[in-house]
């Protein structure tokens, strides 16, 4: 429920009113009511008193003479009036002469005694007088007297100021009614205003003036509040706009400072005036192999640890020297910045200072990169320099119009120029005499992006000579990819020129030789041919001779012709034994008679075992083969080959019983054969001279040409393959020899 205080002005107003006009009049008429019950008792004392001195005067000579009906008679005319009750004489000594009593009343007089005056109680009013006669009293009159009449009056005068009351209320309400209009009114708008405004902040709202009372000069105030606010708010609003603006602003500012230091290529930390870190980009993190959380508020001491990268001593902190000198500082050289991992990362860094408004220091920026790469690229640079600078071939550099812009120390070497002499100066300066430029036409090419490869060129040395050299052009390119002129590097090749003259004189001269060295080679062949050949005939007849002499005349010899004739016949045998093996070997370089057939290299095994049956058979020798292939070939030239090798494995046999192998495989695009014993083995110093004639490693106890392998070997190169021994004292040997890809494609495999 509201209380008084909440409920609108409109209505206290009107309740203001009504009360107070009520309370007004109800005091008045309560007021009015007491002073009319004081003055009517009052008047009712004075008349009643006057009335009781009329009657006792009337009534002294009906008491005097006792006469009851002169007094009843006095009394009453009493009866008119109607509020008296009742009306009594008293003798003197109390009896009583002569009463009335109002018709219908209850109570009569009351006994006589009791003081003269005039008593009131609550219901009635009692008029006690003396009767006198000649100064002397001789009785007493007694009125009673109801106050119904004052009570009337009362009424009357009650139901009067009701009536007003109510007159007066009904117009108070009628009048405030108007008035409120007039008061509270402008006090509502107000309100309303002042709630509006309250709700919707809006400070241009006014409230309507209607009067120039104290309500006008409150709405004025009012109304200029709430200008000021209005002012004042716009104030606000402008002067918050522009800081959201400048707010705006910053942020952008910030993002995009943010956005640039996080995509700079390069490491960047900024710190506080204390050297506190406040900002680390990604590059920083990574590099120092922290999170930014890791690095944000610690001085920058903490986590930038940095060496000198020679000494290992410590680098001073880029923000003591920034803030020391107050402006950009480089770092010292070959520091090194330790990461969090132990790693060492040479950096190349600088510091400033971040300055505010006023130039104030207020923290420092530090950059810095890995120059790991870049040390590497220099390093090449220089490498690469120091290389086109030591190397002998002259390096030179073109610009497209083919003015020399580059020339190194291998160019003053063979041209005889220095680069200050040469450089600016046009390629053709090198032409030789009486010769046609190429430069340009090549020049054009190599804006193409053609590159010219090796060409042999004169050209003019400072001293006059012409030399020969070797030129490579190729396009330069600048570090957008354009072809900006031209490298090119020429090599003296005179010497080689002259050497490769003499060398085509002495290769000429060389071939020359060999026809002439081929040509008696086979003279000679011819010559050891027909040599062996012939010689066995007039030996065969030594032979003959020398056993009909032995079987004949043996019996005339003494011990010294027995001897020389035995001589004679061992040294015949011997030399028939060697003409008979340089014979085959002089017959493998000649063309065999028969046309090449397939050897089926099994069967040549088992022909060969058969020719040394008697070997085999006294040795007690095992010879064992794998499965052999078949080839495009001569049998007579692998019959001896294999013949050789197994009889001289039978040959020089150990203790044990021979035990050999024969076997085939292809390895790496050739077949590759072997025959392996275990016999008394070759030294590794022998292996490459038993291959030649006549060589033996055995005495005479041993029989023997010395010429076996040489013919091995003849017939192994004749195929285009290779023959050797792996083997060493003791441990048996194994003869190992190829037919090449050439001939392997006859091969029939078995
Ligand atoms: P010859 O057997 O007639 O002496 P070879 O040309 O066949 O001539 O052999 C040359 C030398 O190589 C032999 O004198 C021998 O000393 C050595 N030789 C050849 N084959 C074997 C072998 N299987 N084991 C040991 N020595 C061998």
């Amino acid at each position: 429920m509201l209380s008084f205080r909440d409920i609108p002005v409109k209505q206290k107003l009107m309740m203001a009113t009504m009360v107070t006009t009520a309370v007004a009049l109800l005091l008045a008429g309560i007021g009015i009511v007491l002073a009319d019950s004081l003055l009517f008792r009052g008047y009712l004392q004075r008349d009643l008193s006057g009335l009781a001195h009329i009657i006792a005067d009337n009534s002294t000579a009906a008491l005097a003479f006792n006469d009851q009906r002169s007094a009843a008679e006095t009394l009453a005319a009493l009866r008119v009036r109607t509020h008296l009750v009742a009306a009594c004489i008293y003798r003197r000594d109390g009896t009583m002469l002569a009463d009335y009593r109002r018709t219908g009343a209850q109570s009569g007089c009351p006994a006589p005694g009791a003081p003269d005056g005039i008593r009131f109680t609550s219901a009635a009013l009692t008029v006690s007088y003396p009767i006198l006669l000649s100064g002397h009293r001789i009785g007493t009159l007694v009125l009673l007297y109801d106050l119904g009449e004052i009570q009337e009056r009362m009424k009357l005068y009650g139901l009067t100021v009701l009536g007003v009351l109510l007159a007066s209320i009904l117009i108070a309400f009628v009048l405030s009614s108007r008035l409120r209009t007039i008061i509270a009114a402008p006090i509502s708008q107000l309100a309303r205003a002042a709630t509006s405004v309250a709700r919707t902040k809006d400070y241009s709202i006014r409230a309507r003036k209607n009067s120039g009372d104290e309500l006008g000069v409150l709405v004025d105030a009012f109304n200029e509040m709430l200008a000021g606010i209005q002012s004042r708010d716009d104030n606000l609003r402008n002067a918050l706009l522009d800081r959201q603006e400048a707010l705006k602003e910053a942020q952008n500012a910030r993002e995009s400072l943010e956005t640039t230091v996080a995509s700079i290529g390069d490491a960047v930390i900024a710190t506080d005036i204390e050297g506190r870190i406040v900002l680390a980009n990604r590059v920083a993190q990574s590099l120092m192999k922290l999170l930014e959380s890791e690095m944000i508020g610690k001085h920058l001491d903490e986590v930038f640890r940095i060496f000198n990268e020679f000494t290992g001593a410590k680098v001073e902190s880029p923000v003591t020297k920034v803030l020391r000198e107050g402006a950009i500082v480089g770092m010292a050289n070959h520091t090194v910045l330790i990461a969090r991992d132990g790693t060492e990362i040479p950096i190349d860094d600088s510091g400033a200072p971040i300055r505010g408004a006023s130039g104030e220091i207020q923290g420092t920026v530090l950059v810095f990169r890995d120059v790991t790469a870049k040390r590497r690229a220099d390093e090449t640079g220089r490498l690469l320099a120091s290389i086109v600078e030591s190397s002998d071939d002259a390096i030179i550099g073109h610009g497209l119009g083919g003015v020399i812009i580059a020339w190194n120390r291998g160019a003053e070497r063979i041209f005889g120029y220095s680069a200050e002499e040469m450089i600016g100066k046009p390629a053709s300066a090198l032409t030789a005499p009486g010769r046609v430029d190429e430069m340009p036409e090549i020049l054009e090419r190599i804006a193409r992006g053609e590159r010219v490869d090796q060409f042999q060129a004169p050209r003019r040395t400072k001293s006059g000579t012409v030399i020969d050299v070797s030129i490579t052009i190729s396009p330069m390119y600048d570090a957008l990819g354009r072809i900006v002129g031209a490298s090119k590097i020429a090599r003296d090749v005179t010497g080689q020129v002259r050497a490769a003259e003499r060398l085509a004189q002495m290769n000429a001269d060389l071939q020359r030789a060999n026809e002439n060295l081929a040509r008696s080679n086979d003279d000679l062949e011819r010559f050891a041919f027909v040599a062996s050949h012939d010689l066995q005939e007039p030996l065969r007849m030594i032979t003959v001779y020398s056993q009909l002499l032995i079987r004949t005349h043996s019996g005339e010899f003494d011990d010294q012709a027995a001897m020389c004739v035995d001589n004679i016949v061992g040294g015949t045998k011997r030399m028939r034994e060697l003409l008979s093996d340089l014979l085959a070997y002089a017959e493998i370089g000649g063309t065999p008679e028969e046309p090449v057939q397939t050897v089926d290299l099994n069967v040549v095994i088992e022909k060969v075992t058969q020719n040394l049956k008697v070997a085999i058979e006294d040795s007690g020798a095992v010879i064992t083969a794998g499965r052999l292939p078949s080839l495009s070939a001569y049998e007579g030239h692998f019959i001896p080959l294999f013949q050789n090798l197994i009889g001289n494995a039978i040959k020089y046999r150990g203790e044990q019983p021979p035990r050999i192998h024969v076997s085939a495989q292809m390895s790496d695009g050739e077949l590759r054969f072997s025959v392996a014993d275990n016999g008394i083995g070759i030294p590794p110093q022998h292996h490459q001279k038993i291959f030649t004639p006549f060589k033996r490693l055995h005495g005479k106890a041993t029989p023997g040409t010395g010429i076996g392998l040489a013919i091995c070997q003849r017939v192994v190169e004749r195929y285009g393959g290779r023959i050797w021994v792996e083997s060493d004292a003791g441990k048996g040997a194994t003869f190992i020899f190829t037919v090449p890809d050439i001939a392997i494609h006859a091969v029939e495999e078995n």
